[in-house]
């Protein structure tokens, strides 16, 4: 490979390990791959090997009892070969139509969430500017991928389970090498489809909305406007406001980490942020214990915002303008 150079995240692990490969013996790192090797595949193996796993495992982490083996296999496949279940999962959960009424949501969502930045008093023209920006360079992910990952590399066997695992793991190793030196496929999934979560991941200015929590009670295809702005409405809100949270502020319309605020915006910016701490710091969960708003405030912040542009949104749809129907449904 023609790699150069290479971004570590944790650079002091590497001094240390630098070190320690001087330092400690052949012989002791021979043996501590070994137990490595072993507790990394100890899972995939017959069932002693499993139970050995699972009872160092216990230890560690306190879960009393091994999950349903259903369940573990469920979890393998979605992990390993998880866009193929993804498309038998979505032909059944998650049709066509499903698709395109989220599409409307998520654009009703950004309508309400711009209207809401142009009646913002203290904030200049200019940085409005860039926030429509950023809000309309999202890259949304809704249910599923358009292209689907190739697993024609791994083989799959009834009776050899390791084996299977083996194969997947290394087609996923081949899969990742090949992104050295590419660009940044901003379409690529980091996620299954089947999975239940929903996040804004700032670095891409990407919001995803898998399949897996495309489903009742957050979003029925079946139910009115009301019941699904009201469920997923409020976790697109919430997503959406991350982008322009604490910390998502911080990133601009590509996921750069860059000022684009006015100085001065910034500072009322942050005026405001500190009123959100202040009052859930405020907030006593048991006896004396108060929030620690200052740890909190982007999930609060994109709760209390999420709500409100969900209803804004809400009031975009048909449903929503029919207030003969609202109040129908209010009595
Ligand atoms: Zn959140």
């Amino acid at each position: 490979m023609k790699t150069d150079s290479v971004n570590v995240g944790q650079p002091a692990y590497y001094d240390k390990l630098n070190a320690m490969l001087k330092s400690v013996s052949i012989n002791d790192w021979k043996i501590y791959l070994k137990v490595n090797s072993l507790t990394t595949f100890a899972n995939w193996l017959s069932k002693p090997f499993a139970d050995a796993s699972f009872g160092y495992s216990k230890i560690l982490t306190g879960q009393a009892v091994q999950k349903p083996r259903a369940e573990e296999m469920t979890e393998a496949v979605d992990r390993n070969i998880g866009h193929a279940l993804a498309q038998l999962y979505v032909k059944k959960y998650f049709p066509e139509d499903a698709k395109k009424r989220m599409r409307v949501l998520v654009d009703n969502l950004k309508k309400a969430f711009e209207a809401r930045i142009t009646k913002l008093e203290w904030m200049s023209d200019s940085t409005k500017v860039k926030a429509k920006e950023k809000l309309y360079a999202f890259t949304e992910k809704i249910g599923y991928p358009d292209k689907w990952r190739d697993y024609s590399n791994v083989e799959v066997s009834k009776d050899k389970y390791f084996e299977n695992r083996l194969s997947a793991t290394k087609n996923e190793y081949a899969y990742r090498i090949a992104k050295v030196d590419q660009p940044v496929d901003r379409t690529e999934w980091h996620t299954t489809p089947p999975t239940v979560t929903a996040y804004n991941n700032p670095p891409l200015n990407e919001i995803v909305f898998p399949a897996g929590i495309l489903q009742s009670p957050y979003f029925d295809l079946n139910a009115d406007d009301a019941l699904n702005y009201g469920g997923i409405g409020m976790v697109i809100g919430h997503e959406i406001t991350h982008s322009f949270d604490d910390q998502g502020a911080q990133y601009d319309k590509v996921g750069n980490v860059t000022d684009w605020w006015t100085k001065d915006d910034y500072e009322k910016f942050k005026t405001r942020t500190q009123q959100v701490i202040d009052q859930y710091s405020s907030f006593t969960v048991l006896d004396s214990v108060h929030i620690k708003g200052a740890l909190t405030v982007g999930e609060n912040t994109a709760d209390i915002a999420g709500v409100a542009i969900a209803y804004d949104a809400f009031k975009l749809t048909e449903q929503g303008k029919d207030t003969l129907k609202l109040r129908w449904l209010y009595t």
